[in-house]
């Protein structure tokens, strides 16, 4: 038996169980022995100024603009933003709406740029050496080169290096445990990278003020774990590789913090009120580019595969490329797919269009059979429990979803929706083949629409109600004035009265 085998055979040490999860077969041998290969330059780039979580960045250039490989082309708006730049130097043809990588279809705010083929650097920012910067500075670092969870959550990752401020923190954790099946782009990144996701762990764990370092990956990843093991970090610091049983939702956040240290993140908390900060591997590979080469984030490595691409492969994929340059490279479609997703078949968003950018948080990119979607028609719930026992978060997804049904929202809520994270593991166990998930995500939307309504209700109420005050003391001042302005009035005509009293009485004693 081989040294890999024995590495992903043997048990893992030390390790906690998560509830829940299913086993969904991995398909992850597609494309895992295909190397990264770049894509050759498409010929538009489609940069959306909406790649992450919180506000959409700033544009900073206007049609007809030439920029370069590197600029600032767009600036992260407010605390919770990231900025955007040209992923190569070129013309910007617009700055307009276009169709966002999500299942809605709706267009989002988003520059196209012509690459001009000279890939032309412009000013990179200048190298920091990890080892001598602060941790604020490093996390500054962060924010310039626009970086955010790679992973898929896409939330700012400057903003949780900067969770130092606020929470006594004390370990990194690094996530490879690419669960989804299909995806082995983090595998590959691991496997031909290591030094650099390494490296980039470090200087994480050096911004955020920590002195542990964990990679947690799954079992089924034997050589990216070999690969691991064979890097040391710098800045004194150990890499502690712990091998995760190879489960679904293994990559979530609080399920990770549980299986590696066995301690439970309460419902709607941080890790981090936990001591714990996760970040994802390819993240950990942008900031070692971005901390020692001044490289901002302008490409990602995507998983092209499913049964229905010619050729499955590992793709480093510029920022805004079209959905179909990547097919085509891989020798285009199969058929008529049944499903066509961003990311990966479990989480992953539907797409409408093959004109559809890759961006920043895009992992994957599956054309699936209907053999492999396993579609089927949705029966009436028979109440088997088997959604309840997949469930990793504890929830009741067939008692969730009947609320919903009922459009009893509120009530949802109140059974745990909020808790839910999207994992999809309990439509994939439903022998009723119901889109539990598909509606949760509906549920959530339309909860959070109807906060934002409520909020916004409140709001004007509040400031109504602060302008009606506002007027009635400006009107009491005015009276109160008023009133003080007579009195002082009716005071100075009795002073004047006394004193013309006072002066006739004087005259007649003159008189006399
Ligand atoms: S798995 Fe499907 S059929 Fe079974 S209880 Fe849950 S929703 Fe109902
Ligand atoms: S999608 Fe939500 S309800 Fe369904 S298994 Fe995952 S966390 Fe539970």
């Amino acid at each position: 038996m081989s040294l890999l085998s024995l590495i992903a055979l043997r048990k893992p040490a030390q390790l906690f169980g998560i509830r829940g999860g299913v086993h969904p077969e991995g398909r992850k041998f597609l494309s895992a022995n295909s190397a990264i290969e770049p894509l050759p330059m498409p010929a538009l780039l489609r940069v959306p100024l909406q790649q992450h979580i919180g506000a959409e960045a700033e544009p900073l250039v206007a049609r007809g603009d030439r920029v370069l490989k590197g600029q600032l082309i767009g600036r992260a708006r407010g605390p919770i933003s990231a900025n955007i730049h040209a992923p190569t130097s070129g013309e910007v043809l617009a700055v307009g709406h276009f169709t966002a990588p999500h299942p809605s279809g709706l267009p989002v705010p988003t520059i196209t740029i012509r690459p001009d083929g000279r890939d032309a650097w412009g000013p990179r920012l200048p190298r920091l050496r990890p080892e001598d910067a602060s941790p604020e500075a490093l996390a500054a670092r962060v924010a310039e080169a626009g970086i955010v969870g790679m992973g898929g959550a896409t939330f700012p990752a400057a903003v949780k290096l900067n969770l130092r401020e606020k929470y006594d923190l004390h370990t990194l954790i690094l996530n490879a445990a690419e669960c989804e099946p299909y995806l082995t782009c983090d595998d590959r990144l691991i496997r031909e990278r290591a030094e650099e996701v390494a490296d980039g762990a470090a200087i994480m764990a050096r911004a955020l003020g920590v002195g542990r370092v964990i990679v947690a990956i799954e079992s089924n990843k034997p050589e990216a774990v070999a690969a691991l093991q064979r890097h040391n970090l710098p800045m004194g610091l150990k890499l502690e590789v712990k091998v995760v049983p190879t489960q679904y939702p293994m990559g979530s956040e609080k399920h990770l913090v549980q299986t590696v240290t066995g301690q439970e993140t309460p419902a709607r908390a941080l890790t981090a009120e936990l001591g714990i900060v996760v970040h994802n591997a390819a993240t950990a590979q942008a900031v070692h580019l971005a901390v020692r080469y001044g490289e901002p984030l302008l490409s990602r490595v995507v998983t092209v595969s499913g049964k229905g691409v010619a050729r499955p492969a590992n793709l480093q994929v510029l920022i805004g490329t079209p959905v179909a340059d990547l097919l085509a490279h891989c020798g285009g479609l199969v058929g008529e797919p049944d499903r066509l997703l961003l990311g990966g078949p479990m989480m992953g968003q539907p797409i409408q269009s093959l004109r559809v950018p890759i961006v920043k948080g895009t992992n994957g990119m599956l054309a699936l059979t209907r053999a492999e979607t396993r579609a089927a028609e949705p029966h009436p719930c028979i109440r088997c429990g088997s959604c309840v026992q997949a469930c990793p978060c504890g929830l009741m997804p067939f008692e969730m979803m009947a609320r919903i049904q009922s459009g009893d929202l509120d009530g949802a809520a109140e059974t745990g929706l909020l808790d839910c994270v999207s994992c999809g593991s309990c439509s994939f166990i439903c022998p009723s083949s119901i889109p539990l998930v598909q509606g949760f995500n509906y549920a959530k939307g339309a909860l959070a629409e109807k906060q934002s309504r409520k909020h916004q209700q409140e709001e004007t109420k509040r400031l109504a109600e602060a302008r009606t005050a506002r007027e009635e003391a400006i009107a009491a001042a005015k009276r109160a004035a008023m009133e003080k302005r007579k009195a002082e009035m009716a005071a100075k005509k009795a002073r004047d009265a006394a004193e013309a009293a006072a002066e006739a009485a004087a005259s007649q004693e003159v008189v006399k």
